[in-house]
């Protein structure tokens, strides 16, 4: 099995094997043992439908302490269909690992019951940037242990006018945490993002 070859424990080779996943694609056979092995940032130009989810998603769920409450993930991503996305699929790939549990935050629903949810222990969070700032602004999550941080789809976000909540979000996490940042494009912002908020990134190109 080549997703064993990755590194991948049985948990998540399992719910892989469950999905009918055969074979892992490009961006997941760079990423994963990358990830996997070293806690470095990455700048990952890769599009929609390459398995991106995954390669961000298996590290991420391996790498969680699942016994520890705290949130230790944020998933940043564009839109309230795209977060709802890779909540889906997050919990799909995590689904043998006991008490990991995935909250999606994103604006037009009931700020409260996202609250809820988080304060029943969310290790890991996928959030849209505004709502996300909302909470924070409101003391309803707290992000300072988080060790890592995903940027998905970085250009869209960018073109939707999310800078200032990235940056702010990302000012206000710890400084040692490592950065994954997905992009399809590379215009100036997503670079400035890379260059001012990540740490000698490297980058992976599928
Ligand atoms: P994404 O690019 O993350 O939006 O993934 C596109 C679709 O491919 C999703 O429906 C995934 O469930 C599926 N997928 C991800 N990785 C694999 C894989 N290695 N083999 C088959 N399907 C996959």
């Amino acid at each position: 099995n080549k997703f064993e070859q990755l590194g991948l424990n049985e948990s998540l080779l399992r719910a892989i094997n469950d999905l009918g996943f055969e074979n892992p694609s490009e961006v997941q056979e760079k990423a994963i043992p990358l990830l996997l092995e070293k806690d470095t940032d990455i700048v990952a130009l890769a599009q929609t439908g390459t398995g991106k989810t995954a390669a961000f998603g298996f590290p991420l769920i391996q790498k969680i302490d699942a016994e520890n409450k705290n949130t230790q993930a944020l998933i940043l991503s564009p839109t309230r269909e795209l977060c709802l996305q890779i909540t889906n699929e997050i919990k799909l790939y995590s689904k043998y690992v006991k008490g990991l549990n995935t909250v999606a935050v994103y604006g037009g629903a009931s700020i409260t019951e996202q609250a809820k949810e988080i304060r029943r222990g969310a290790q890991i969070i996928v959030a849209t940037p505004g709502r996300m700032q909302d909470m924070i602004n409101r003391g309803l999550v707290n992000i300072s242990k988080i060790d890592y941080c995903v940027l998905d789809e970085a250009d869209e976000m960018l073109n939707m006018g999310f800078y200032d909540d990235i940056v702010s979000i990302l000012s206000t996490s710890p400084t040692d945490k490592s950065t994954w940042l997905f992009s399809a494009t590379m215009p100036q912002e997503v670079a400035r993002i890379a260059r001012e908020f990540m740490r000698k990134p490297l980058e992976i190109t599928v």
